[in-house]
């Protein structure tokens, strides 16, 4: 039996649970968003979407004015980045549900949060029209582990919509227990661009930490030629 037929045997069988209350999924599209709707309902953008915001990266801020104090410090290649959610609360056991406890099939209801957050933050009267690329999963990783988070996110986008897989990640350290400067440093070429980019781009990924992954994803897309890169990311640490 193909691995896809195994899939929709395993969901006939054993319907998913929303990763939020716990309840069965029922309707067409609780089952399609991995998530019920009542649950749904305590995710609008509005809520974490506009009010004072980094001009650079996106990020709430707190006491600062304009661009937040981790911009200040270090220089940014993409022209304008938005984030979406918190990693905080619910937000982080709905990122923690979908890449540590299984529940894949909440990839298309990111993918939805992703195209909201385009339309709200990257208005296309303002940005035109802008091609989604991916940040890359580290070299290997879909091999070992099976999956990445933003890939099966990017099969999700590009059904309907323009995207570009043209980054590549060299192999580098993890990057977890690093801080903003060592994790700029250890990434510093390892992102490579592999064909002509977009002209315009809105690169995304899950989480923005420090800021040094899209940085140097900008940075390698600009080097290749691309004119406008902005960042969107769903969730903020
Ligand atoms: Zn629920
Ligand atoms: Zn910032």
């Amino acid at each position: 039996m193909g691995n896809e037929t195994w899939c929709l045997m395993r969901e006939l069988f054993f319907p998913l649970a929303c990763p939020i209350c716990g309840r069965p999924l029922v309707t067409g599209r609780e089952a399609r968003f991995g998530i019920c709707s009542d649950c749904e309902r305590l995710f609008p953008l509005e809520d974490v979407g506009p009010g004072e915001r980094c001009e650079v990266c996106g990020c709430p801020l707190i006491s600062e004015i304009g661009v937040c104090t981790r911009c200040r410090k270090g220089e940014h290649s993409f022209d304008k980045a938005a984030v979406l959610y918190p990693y905080t609360q619910k937000w982080m056991t709905l990122l923690r549900a979908y890449k540590f406890r299984g529940h894949r099939a909440l990839a298309p209801f990111f993918t939805e949060k992703i195209l909201e957050g385009r339309a709200l933050f990257f208005d296309r009267a303002v940005f035109g029209e802008l091609t989604f690329v991916p940040v890359p999963p580290r070299e290997g990783k879909i091999k070992t582990v099976g999956w990445d988070q933003v890939e099966s996110i990017t099969r999700v986008l590009e059904k309907q919509n323009a995207v570009c897989r043209c980054l590549r990640r060299l192999p580098s350290m993890t990057q977890k227990k690093l801080n903003a400067e060592e994790r700029a440093k250890n990434l510093k070429g390892r992102i490579i661009c592999t064909k002509k980019p977009p002209e315009n781009v809105l690169l995304f990924d899950d989480v923005y930490t420090t800021g040094a992954t899209l940085e140097v994803c900008s940075s390698a897309l600009k080097e290749a030629g691309a004119t406008r890169v902005y960042g969107l990311c769903l969730f903020h640490a």
